[in-house]
């Protein structure tokens, strides 16, 4: 650990910096895991590609360098490679081998299947760097696809109301949408101004989102009986109010929590996640068998309790700047 973040000392790589430095490897597009200006960033392709659409082309850094999933480069001694994450478009776990032990990062991951990005691939490693954002038994997140099911039958329900559903502008929303797509919904996708660059981004590397249309240009009657995706702040908020009798929908893992969705406003919650729930977690340790397991961020307590309760050891990196609540779990 160093002020700036996780450090891979013989090859001179940060992973997830927090700060600007030399060598960076950045896991997903996060604004808590991928921040501008460091020497030489190392990335998936899609993890660039949205990094320039957040910060502007070229802000990563000053050199940039596409690591394709499974393909080695080797960084003062250092085997470095990159495997997917399954958490957004172009999430990655950083694998980092050296003298004959390996270390991995997953950064943040979940092992439901999502349609928007490549499944977790489980790489069996000496010491597994994991985080621990939904680190608690009383964490077990639904099948999505019940959850869209559930959207889709309130939307049926009630036909004269507009569905406002809060999801994270980037991978959340995308993975909401197609889902829906993959649930029938054939309608076109009304969209807040803040979700369309990443949208955009989205199809741009592939993932095919279906029609999607302003929801600020929108009139109020048009808009009865469709769906919005918004940002998960401007679902309860005078922003919302512009449709007819909007129903406040969140999309996230903390709506498993249900005080927190009433405090929140939510007419109905989604318990749909981008992070492992405990199921996930646990599965994941024993699938790759590290003797020592570090966790970055999270409910570390309870994870950690439960590694030296498998005779594993755990360790907490406290890294602090993780998980922020924007990030929509
Ligand atoms: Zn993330
Ligand atoms: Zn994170």
């Amino acid at each position: 650990m160093t002020p700036e973040g996780l450090y891979c000392e013989p090859a001179g790589l940060h992973v997830d910096p927090v700060r600007p430095v030399a060598r960076a490897v950045i896991t997903h597009a996060h604004s808590d895991h991928a921040r501008p200006g460091h020497g030489a960033v190392l990335a998936s392709a899609e993890t660039l590609a949205l990094m320039d659409v957040r910060m502007g082309k070229g802000r990563a850094g000053a050199v940039q360098q596409v690591l394709g999933y499974g393909e080695a480069t080797v960084v003062g001694g250092v085997r470095v490679w990159i495997e997917p994450a399954g958490h957004v478009l172009g999430s990655s776990q950083v694998a980092m081998e050296w003298r004959g032990s390996r270390v991995v990062v997953s950064g943040d991951y979940k092992r439901a299947a999502d349609p928007t990005c490549r499944a977790f691939v489980p790489i069996p490693c000496d010491v597994f760097v994991t985080e621990a954002t939904f680190a608690l038994p009383v964490f077990s997140h639904p099948p999505a696809e019940e959850e869209i099911a559930k959207l889709l039958a309130s939307v049926a329900l009630f036909p004269e109301r507009t569905h406002v559903v809060g999801a994270y502008a980037l991978g959340k929303a995308q993975r909401v949408i197609a889902l829906l797509r993959r649930s029938g919904w054939e309608r076109p996708i009304y969209l807040h101004g803040a979700m369309q660059p990443l949208c955009a981004a989205y199809e741009a590397l592939g993932i095919r989102l279906g029609e999607l249309r302003s929801a600020t240009v929108a009139g109020k009657a048009e808009m009865q009986g469709e769906i919005v995706i918004a940002p998960p702040s401007a679902v309860a908020d005078r922003w919302a109010r512009r449709f007819a009798e909007p129903v406040s929908c969140v999309a996230s893992g903390w709506m498993r929590i249900r005080q927190r969705a009433r405090a929140k406003g939510v007419e109905l919650p989604l318990v749909i996640s981008d992070h492992a729930d405990w199921g996930e977690l646990n599965a994941t340790l024993d699938e790759v068998g590290a003797p020592e397991i570090w966790v970055t961020h999270g409910r570390e307590d309870a994870l950690i309790h439960e590694v030296a309760k498998r005779g594993m050891r755990g360790r907490a990196l406290r890294l602090i700047g993780f998980g922020d609540e924007d990030e929509g779990g």
